[in-house]
C-alpha cells in the first residue's frame, strides 16, 4: 500500500468510527429522552392520582 492510500484508508476508518459513535450517541440520547418522558408521564399520573384522592376525601386543595 502506498503512503497516500494508507492515509486515505486511515481517514475512512476514522469516518466509519465517527459514524458508529454518532449512532451510539443518538441511541443513548433517544433512550434517555424516552426514559425522562416516561418518568415525567408517570410523575404526572401519580400527581393526578394524589390530586383525585384529595378531592375524593373532601380535602380542600383549590
Ligand atoms: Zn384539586
Amino acid at each position: 500500500m502506498t503512503k497516500n492510500a494508507h492515509a486515505i484508508a486511515a481517514t475512512q476508518t476514522k469516518a466509519r468510527i465517527d459514524a458508529e459513535l454518532m449512532g451510539i450517541a443518538g441511541a443513548v440520547l433517544l433512550g434517555l429522552t424516552l426514559l425522562f418522558a416516561a418518568g415525567f408521564a408517570q410523575a404526572s399520573v401519580l400527581h393526578d392520582t394524589a390530586h383525585d384522592m384529595r378531592h375524593a376525601m373532601s380535602f380542600p386543595c383549590h
